[in-house]
């Protein structure tokens, strides 16, 4: 995937499991989606991986950031960022969390209710807000729908509440949904925030902002289109809906960036059978749904795996984690064929693995540590 990685893989003794990220490849996939979408702000969603590294780069490259908690608003400022660069994007925020932010410099907060734009008010008055809007998340891999928006009536009446309240009512969010291949879906939420911005235009409001949010695909398993095709999709809704009028825009792709640049390395522990006959092995790797592959939840997102057998003859796997969890199990139902000359103590690389892998990992369930980091 890398001519870099697979440098370091050779020179390098390596211990596994580990996560090994090429930062040049973070570099031209965030280049690629500045020059996509020219014109747009690009809010790095930081929780996607927060390795002090990556987020330097970004600095360099003139990203801004998408923060989820005080903490994540410490790491970007760590390193370098500056505060009006950071949106606050969480609509779950801790009234101490919020008034640290705003001491710190931030000036840019999400909400979705009532309650967190009281908590706003209080504690970082005279601040940027801006409401997001509940979405269908039609099509997506990792659905973001339910817990997070209100309804379009709701955003418009919080957003003129928030005026009254010493606030600056700044613009609207939405997010499509995580690993979402189907560009038209920002069509349906772009419409719903034109209308949103035309209703509070009559109520004497005028918002500045839209935030199209994540949600840009990494190449897993499966073709998706690139990353250009989404640019141009949203640029045609965003005339058809705003035509000359339009709003400032924000974009906070996570996935999209650090994805394909990292690669995780894995030991086999074990190739078994369920029977003697049986034509389906499992194969039981050093790392799993709790060392940092939480997004198979569901067999949800499907990593490509390669191994040193490739294109010998291959064979029908169900492939697990390490842990004594049941539920530790990668693939099951989804089918997947590795080498039948796969043995136990063989190296597998599980491929665009930069993304919710490393924070991803819990601390030491069964003892196993979280998963090393190497960045290049
Ligand atoms: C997780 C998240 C993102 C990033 O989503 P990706 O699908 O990784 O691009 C962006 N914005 C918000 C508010 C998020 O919660």
């Amino acid at each position: 995937m890398s001519d870099k990685i697979d440098q370091f893989l050779e020179k390098t003794e390596l211990e596994v499991p580990c996560l090994v990220v090429d930062l040049d490849r973070v570099e031209d996939r965030y280049n690629q989606i500045a020059q996509g979408m020219a014109g747009v702000d690009i809010y790095y969603a930081v929780k996607a991986n927060p390795a002090l590294q990556v987020l330097r780069r970004l600095v360099k490259l003139g990203a801004k950031f998408d923060a989820a908690s005080l903490q994540e608003i410490r790491m970007c400022l760590d390193a370098g960022a500056r505060p009006r660069d950071i949106s606050f994007g969480n609509t779950l925020k801790k009234p101490c969390a919020i008034a640290e932010a705003h001491a710190l410099g931030i000036d840019l907060f999400v909400f979705d209710s009532e309650g967190e734009l009281d908590k706003i008010a209080t504690h970082a008055p005279g601040a940027k807000v801006y409401c997001r809007i509940l979405t269908e998340n039609g099509n997506a891999e990792w659905p973001l729908s339910r817990k997070f928006g209100c309804e379009i009536d709701m955003a418009v009446d919080l957003l003129a509440f928030a005026s009254t309240k010493g606030l600056i009512p700044y613009g609207l969010s939405f997010h499509v949904g995580s690993q979402q291949p189907d560009p038209h879906q920002w069509d349906w939420a772009i419409g719903h925030a034109h209308e949103a911005f035309e209703k509070l235009a009559v109520r004497g409001i005028k918002l500045e902002m839209l935030n199209m949010g994540g949600g840009f695909p990494a190449q897993y398993r499966g073709i998706i289109d690139p990353f250009e095709h989404f640019a141009e999709t949203i640029r045609q809704s965003l005339d058809k809906h705003f035509g000359a009028d339009q709003p400032a825009l924000m974009i906070e792709p996570g996935r999209a960036v650090v994805a394909e640049a990292g690669v995780l390395i894995s030991e086999v522990i074990l190739v078994s059978k369920k029977r003697a006959d049986a034509t389906r092995r499992w194969v039981y790797l050093d790392v799993g749904l709790f060392g940092g592959l939480a997004e198979t939840m569901g067999e949800a997102i499907k990593y490509p795996i390669t191994t040193p057998y490739d294109g010998g003859p291959s064979g029908p796997v169900a492939i697990a984690g390490p842990t004594c969890d049941g539920a530790d199990i990668l693939y099951e139902h989804t089918i997947y064929e590795l080498p039948l000359a796969l043995r136990a103590g063989d190296r597998v690389r599980i491929e665009a693995a930069g993304a919710y892998t490393t924070t991803y990992a819990s601390v030491g369930f069964n003892g196993f540590a979280p998963l090393q980091e190497h960045y290049i």
